[in-house]
């Protein structure tokens, strides 16, 4: 026994990289420092960050709206009538007039009888799937960590398709509808039903869960198929919406600009990327969010949504609504595109996010540090995060950038793009 050692070698587990400098990442602070929010702080007991002048071209804040005095003035509000915490989960004594607001707007948006916010996007994602308890999920390969986590939780079986390919969907879906065939089982359209307790049927119930514009890819999944074969096979559709939400028509994601409302099921996202706040939500039909509300264990047992979170994402997305932001995002990912294309960059996907694939994490990390000298801040996507090989940059313009920023960027890829012999 005096030889047994129980605990963690954490030492070994961080030995696993390379070496320290690989673990090495860019400081995220750098946006806050360049927006100088800590440079005099109430009481000047803050530390005071370096304002290092940098222009940021990889972050969620799509729409710029972290900085909009509206949105700001929204969560001062909530914090000033409703108080800066909701002291309590929302089924206990959290509940306030502000979350409800925020359903009522997102339900409103997504087409949907209500939706329901949630602490975090991974919250809602786990605590959706896990609630759901599916017997058979179907998951696109390049699916994001929380739908992931929620997928083993849910101690289901778990069949992977590939990345945005109906086909393969469909291979999935037929062989294991044969597997069910061949043991007497029927797929069941209610998804979490299981056994029907009236007939006996072994129903199964079957969840597609999939990323509708996937965060390091760039890519947007083919969701008008998708429902196609959740339709004909009779289950579920499942989509997060978190780099989605607030971009498309109406303010909406992937489903309002596809129509497809009333054909997936539930639709997830977060309030943290283009609505500018923190927190998730999930919205579909009443019995969902019921069910959800009951069973949704990181709802229940997790302190409310804090009303100033809830209070600036109702804003950001009654702007996200009615405001040319939108149009200003997609104009300036169009130049972008356009002139790492005309670079010789093969640009993947068609949504807002422009991955710029240089293949060798060395590359990408030199590639960074390149870009980070000239003011640029796109840090280095690497594996585990992507496939060995597939390390990039993951270039992100938002609404707020302006045409010189634009031209500063692109300056600075082809710049340190030929120092490096990538062009
Ligand atoms: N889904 C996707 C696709 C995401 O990118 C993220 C956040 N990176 C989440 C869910 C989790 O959202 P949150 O940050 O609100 O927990």
């Amino acid at each position: 026994m005096e030889d047994c050692d129980r605990g963690f070698d954490l030492e070994a587990r961080l030995g696993i990289l390379e070496d320290r400098e690989q673990r090495r990442t860019l400081s995220p602070v750098d946006r806050v420092a360049e927006r100088g929010y800590f440079a005099d702080p109430v009481g000047g007991d803050l530390p005071v960050l370096d304002a290092d002048e940098a222009l940021v071209f990889s972050s969620n804040n799509y729409l710029g709206l972290t900085d909009d005095q509206r949105v700001q003035d929204a969560a001062r509000q909530a914090a000033a009538t409703v108080g800066t915490g909701a002291g309590a989960s929302r089924i206990i004594t959290g509940d306030t007039m502000v979350h409800h607001d925020l359903e009522r707007l997102l339900a409103e948006t997504k087409g949907t009888e209500r939706a329901l916010a949630f602490s975090s996007g991974y919250a809602a994602n786990v605590g959706t799937i896990t609630a759901l308890q599916p017997d058979v999920i179907f998951s696109d390969e390049r699916n994001h960590a929380s739908l992931i986590d929620g997928c083993r939780l849910a101690d289901c079986e778990i069949v992977v398709y590939d990345h945005c390919d109906p086909s393969s969907l469909r291979d999935a879906l037929e062989t294991r509808a044969a597997a069910a065939e061949s043991t007497g089982g029927s797929v069941s359209a209610t998804a979490g039903a299981g056994a029907d307790a009236d007939t006996g049927d072994e129903d199964e119930s079957w969840l597609i869960v999939t990323d509708t514009v996937f965060s390091v890819d760039g890519t947007v999944a083919p969701l008008s198929a998708i429902c196609d074969l959740a339709e004909e096979f009779g289950a579920w559709v499942m989509v997060d919406e978190a780099h989605a939400t607030g971009l498309y028509v109406d303010g909406g994601g992937v489903v309002q600009a596809e129509g497809l409302a009333d054909r997936v099921h539930i639709q997830m996202g977060t309030l943290s990327k283009a609505l500018a706040s923190q927190g998730g939500y999930v919205a579909g039909s009443d019995a969902l969010i019921e069910s959800l509300l009951n069973e949704a264990r990181s709802f229940a047992f997790s302190t409310g949504l804090a009303p100033t979170a809830a209070a600036a994402a109702s804003e950001s997305l009654h702007l996200a609504r009615h405001s040319e932001a939108r149009e200003q995002l997609w104009e300036n990912v169009a130049h972008l595109r356009d002139g790492l294309e005309t670079m010789g960059f093969s640009i993947p996907g068609e949504s807002q996010i422009l991955p710029v694939v240089v293949g060798d994490q060395r590359d990408a990390l030199a590639f960074a540090d390149g870009l980070r000298a000239r003011g640029i801040v796109v840090p280095p996507i690497r594996p585990p995060a992507v496939p060995e090989g597939e390390s990039r940059l993951r270039v992100a313009p938002i609404a707020t950038h302006d045409r010189d920023d634009i031209i500063t960027c692109l300056e600075a890829f082809r710049t340190v793009g030929s120092e490096l012999g990538l062009l």
